[in-house]
């Protein structure tokens, strides 16, 4: 390693003021071959030709970063570095290894749920990094109140009210974070499945994270469902859209009984069907 203070991936995520910041590192700027300008003479050939500096590369990838707003406390999040503390947080975090590296936009998304606290948030932040800084792609964070925020200027035909509906549907890798965390007004309701509608006509991937239940299994008493949430037809659009995965921590299998799938399924890949949910409690 020649640089200790990125470990030569070129960039450094600061925390930043609300959202987490990507800068160049000092060992990349101003750029040895092309002094920044994206642009060097290439004079090995006759006549020398001027070529595109792999430079603009890693520049594009940190303003593709920056553009997702990740929470600023989030900024460390990275596949690699989730401490698992127990339940299925194993197994999710090699499916997401797997998912990462198969990766190509416009594949199935992932939503991961169970109990707050076990996180899918820094999961799913690892994942959005990795996307952006690694791979070139355009990714945006959104936590649910955020979004519903957002949604509302294009409710209320406010003036770019459009443009932020488009661009929420328009990036690669969209991530709502505690999707149905309160329960939504119709029109709330409306706009997030037109929302969630668009990008799936436009095969556009999915990611979310919810602390609601959102197995189709048995009810479990005083627990919120994700399906009455957010009503049958966006739940449906979600199933077609993602793969659910339970995200469980250590006080799971000491606290709830009964709750949710059993231990040997941890997690649920792929469409559900009814027989599937057959052997689940
Ligand atoms: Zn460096
Ligand atoms: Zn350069």
């Amino acid at each position: 390693m020649n640089c200790r203070k990125c470990g030569d991936l070129g960039y450094i995520v600061e925390p930043g003021v609300e959202t987490a910041t990507a800068v160049v590192c000092s060992c990349r700027t101003p750029c040895p071959r092309c002094g920044d300008s994206g642009l060097w003479i290439d004079d090995s050939v006759l006549p020398p030709v001027s070529r595109s500096c792999d430079c603009r590369h890693l520049r594009r990838h940190v303003a593709r970063f920056n553009a997702g707003e990740l929470p600023a406390r989030f900024h460390r999040s990275t596949i690699e570095n989730f401490e698992e503390t127990g339940g299925t947080q194993a197994e999710v975090r090699m499916h997401l290894v797997r998912y990462r590296r198969a990766f190509s936009p416009g594949v199935r998304g992932l939503l991961l749920w169970g109990p707050p606290g076990t996180g899918k948030t820094h999961l799913i932040c690892g994942l959005l990094r990795h996307f952006a800084l690694e791979k070139g792609l355009s990714v945006r964070f959104v936590d649910f109140f955020h979004l519903l925020d957002l949604l509302k200027a294009t409710w209320d035909g406010n003036k770019g009210g459009d443009d932020i509906l488009e661009s929420l549907v328009q990036v690669d890798v969209l991530a709502i974070d505690e999707l149905g965390k309160r329960p939504m007004k119709p029109w709330e309701l409306a706009i997030l499945d037109q929302l969630i509608s668009r990008r799936y006509n436009a095969g556009r991937s999915l990611l979310a994270t919810t602390n609601l239940n959102a197995s189709d299994g048995a009810d479990v008493a005083g627990e919120r469902r994700l399906a009455d949430e957010v009503q049958e037809r966006i739940q449906s659009r979600l199933i077609e859209m993602c793969d659910f995965l339970q995200v469980t921590g250590p006080d799971y299998r000491r606290g709830k009984v009964g709750a949710a799938p059993a231990a040997s399924h941890p997690t649920r890949v792929g469409r559900r069907t009814r027989s599937e949910n057959a052997d689940t409690p």
